[in-house]
């Protein structure tokens, strides 16, 4: 077998590198086409059938090698055999061409790549076993990638080498007939002037809407294909029916009744969704009391010798529910119907790709059709199989608000931003804290430093930061529960009151219609740059959609959905993700923006760093904040924002001014041009753009001015 593969690649090897060494290139050219068109014709004249034999294989060898030239070869077919039989010829040479190369690269390399990445490769290859067909019909009617690679790359899945015959040859038809049809006209040209011809115009007209033409086949054999088993309603109840009632929903219904189209808003559970009742605006007020109670702890830094802070925990957490109730007008259902959302509250199923069915509060049912629909139904907090954890009860972010008592011992399971912003609020309130992580550090999005920057604040504040710690199991040994944690192979026992599982969150996905309709997911709706699944009327945005699980990217998702779903085919718009800021409220705060250094490394991305330390500058100073540095990626020896990363007090709102700087193509010079008020943290930013500056100081010239200067002075 080895053998074989061998002496197959020798001898493509030898052909392929006889191709390069002596040119052969140069004869697959229009002007030498041209200057030869008389010959060849002449031998076409003689021996039509040794013609079209030699030129036959000559194109089952260029393609099944993937020598360039298949274009031109195709317009001489066109040129010397005619429209009908220069077709016949080029569509069976090329389909026998390309199902060689796809044989040999198969023969060749399959086993080698299976072996090699079999595993990432079982999900293309179920989607080549599922959809591939179609999908090479698609690359073969619009070659988004080029003709050669396509051939290589199916040989390296699991398609059948008939299927790829045949759909090759009937999806590279049309284009051969326009190509083929080109390549008479050039053949018919005698002198410059024949390039104004008009049917040598129309056939180049026509190899450029070509592409748009079979663009607009695929799209309508795509839909027929999709919406095969579906009745489409004759008109429909409503333009859009969102399903959740969460940051991306309220915006998604906000945007449609803006724009005066019918919207109906369906909420199953608290209109608001996990930010406004479980998530951000909770979180925030707790921290808020956390970070008093910590400021009082330090009074002796601000000159004040001692502050005493009394406090009732179940105070502190009505507290926390008395600000979600203060919020929670803006995302009410008499403000959105107010602004003209039809808003239901009922649990929505997509029992059609045309309509919803809610089952209402008081046991009945409405039924709606609608020409879209937006899935906006949010995620969860994922609960790790880890045995015993059922056995030993266990909190998350949608119950650790009912908390009226502190837990003494409290473990967080999960060095993420929501493991963090709980595990320091908690140990602020006086909890003995044990934020477990697996992995070697916490906040491990960022780049190392803010990790230890944290940690090391963390511990400054009682919190036992144990990285590298994987939960194993949870056991209630005398009545005491105990985490069973791993820790370079040994045991480590870590007893515990109540634990807080915050190690992720999933996407919501089942129980509303997906599984049944087929709507494709993985860990997330599967949404393509227009934030349409895979049924193309039906969108998704926020926390189930992903990438990003915030609040403000949810809010930037449903612009796009709505506007999408409302005017898709006249207009849609991509999903712009290029400028995604974040932040992680804990002290000191961490905010980002693009790319950190981590990140950049691991793309291949050259940047230049530059840094600013904020325990320089006055107001941190005066602040007792003198803590967190600002870095900046750029461009090497260009003024373009890559990415920063902002650690210290304010960082998330001090970020906004990068945010805007990169979203505006703005660069570090402008932002050092710009006054920024003396004394505010907002200095920093001015400040590393002062070090950028600094280190691309023109040397040179700054040698001739100090010669000038010193000339002044006589
Ligand atoms: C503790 C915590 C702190 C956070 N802090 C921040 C922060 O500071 N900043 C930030 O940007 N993000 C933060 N987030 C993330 C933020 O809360 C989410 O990204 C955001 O809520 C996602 O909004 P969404 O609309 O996608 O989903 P959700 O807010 O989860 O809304 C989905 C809604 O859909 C409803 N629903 C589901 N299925 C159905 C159905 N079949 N029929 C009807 N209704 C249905 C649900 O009841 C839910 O109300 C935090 C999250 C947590 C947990």
């Amino acid at each position: 077998m080895q053998i074989r593969k061998l002496a197959l690649l020798l001898a493509a090897g030898v052909v392929i590198a006889a191709y390069f060494a002596f040119d052969l290139g140069r004869y697959l050219n229009l002007q030498t086409l041209k200057e030869q068109q008389a010959a060849i014709s002449a031998f076409h004249a003689d021996q039509p059938l040794l013609a079209g034999a030699v030129y036959f294989v000559i194109y089952v060898v260029t393609t099944a090698l993937s020598l360039p030239g298949a274009v031109l070869l195709t317009l001489a077919g066109g040129a010397v055999f005619g429209l009908f039989w220069g077709t016949v010829i080029v569509s069976f040479a090329s389909t026998l061409g390309a199902t060689l190369a796809f044989l040999m690269a198969r023969f060749l390399l399959r086993d080698w790549v299976q072996k090699r990445f079999g595993q990432r490769l079982a999900p293309i290859d179920a989607g080549v076993r599922r959809e591939g067909p179609f999908y090479l019909f698609t690359l073969r009617l619009v070659p988004v990638f080029p003709f050669f690679l396509i051939n290589l790359l199916l040989g390296l899945t699991a398609m059948k080498a008939r299927t790829f015959y045949w759909v090759s040859q009937v999806g590279m038809l049309a284009g051969t007939v326009v190509y083929v049809n080109a390549g008479t006209q050039l053949g018919k040209l005698e002198s410059l002037s024949g390039i104004l011809s008009p049917a040598l115009l129309g056939s180049f007209a026509l190899l450029g809407v070509f592409p748009l033409i079979a663009r607009k086949i695929v799209e309508v054999v795509h839909m027929n294909k999709i919406f095969a088993n579906w009745k489409k309603p004759a008109r429909f109840d409503r333009n859009i029916v969102v399903i959740g009632g969460g940051s991306a929903g309220l915006v998604t219904a906000y945007i449609g009744a803006a724009v005066k189209a019918k919207v109906t808003l369906v909420e199953k559970h608290k209109l608001g969704g996990d930010c406004l009742n479980t998530g951000c605006v909770p979180s925030k007020a707790l921290i808020r009391s956390a970070k008093l109670l910590s400021q009082m702890a330090r009074s002796k830094e601000f000159g004040i010798d001692s502050a005493r802070a009394d406090f009732d925990f179940a105070a502190v957490m009505e507290r926390v529910q008395s600000v979600i109730k203060a919020v929670e007008p803006h995302d009410s259902a008499e403000r959105y119907t107010g602004l003209g959302v039809d808003v239901v509250q009922g649990s929505a199923t997509i029992v059609s790709p045309w309509e919803v069915k809610i089952a209402l509060e008081d046991g009945s049912t409405q039924h709606l059709t609608t020409r879209s629909i937006v899935i906006a139904t949010g995620a969860r907090p994922f609960v790790p199989p880890i045995p015993g954890i059922e056995q030993v009860g266990y909190l998350t972010s949608d119950n650790v608000w009912d908390l009226r008592e502190l837990p003494q011992r409290l473990v967080v399971l999960g060095g993420g931003p929501i493991g963090c912003e709980l595990t320091q609020a908690f140990a602020r309130f006086g909890a003995q804290v044990s934020q477990v992580e697996m992995g070697p550090r916490i906040l491990s999005r960022e780049d190392p430093e803010v990790s230890e920057l944290v940690a090391e604040r963390f511990r400054a504040e009682g919190v036992a930061v144990l990285v590298n710690h994987r939960a194993k199991a949870f056991v209630i040994e005398g009545g005491e529960k105990i985490l069973i944690a791993e820790l370079d192979g040994k045991d480590v026992r870590i007893p515990f009151d109540a634990v807080l599982v915050a190690v992720g969150r999933a996407a919501n996905l089942t129980g509303f219609g997906l599984e049944e309709l087929g709507v494709s997911t993985g860990k997330t709706v599967e949404t393509n740059e227009f934030l349409q699944t895979s049924f193309p009327n039906i969108y998704a945005a926020g926390d189930v959609a992903g990438p990003f699980q915030f609040t403000h990217t949810a809010a930037h998702q449903a612009w796009y959905a709505a506007v999408n779903a409302l005017f898709d085919p006249l207009k849609k718009f991509k999903a712009d993700y290029s400028v995604i800021p974040w932040a992680t409220f804990i002290e000191p705060e961490v905010a980002r923006v693009g790319l950190n250094e981590l990140e950049a490394r691991e793309k291949g991305i050259p940047c230049e760093v530059t840094t600013y330390g904020i325990d320089d500058l006055d107001r941190a100073i005066a602040d007792s904040e003198a803590h967190g540095f600002i870095k900046v990626l750029t461009v090497p020896g260009k003024d373009k924002i890559l990415g920063v990363t902002l650690v210290g007090e304010h960082a998330g709102d001090l970020i906004a001014e990068y945010v805007l700087a990169m979203k505006q193509g703005i660069g570090l010079n402008k932002i050092l041009g710009t006054i920024h008020i003396y004394p505010t943290l907002a200095e920093a930013n001015k400040y590393v753009a002062g070090n950028w500056k600094k280190a691309h100081a023109p040397e040179k010239l700054l040698a001739w001015v100090e010669r000038f200067h010193a000339w002044r002075r006589g």
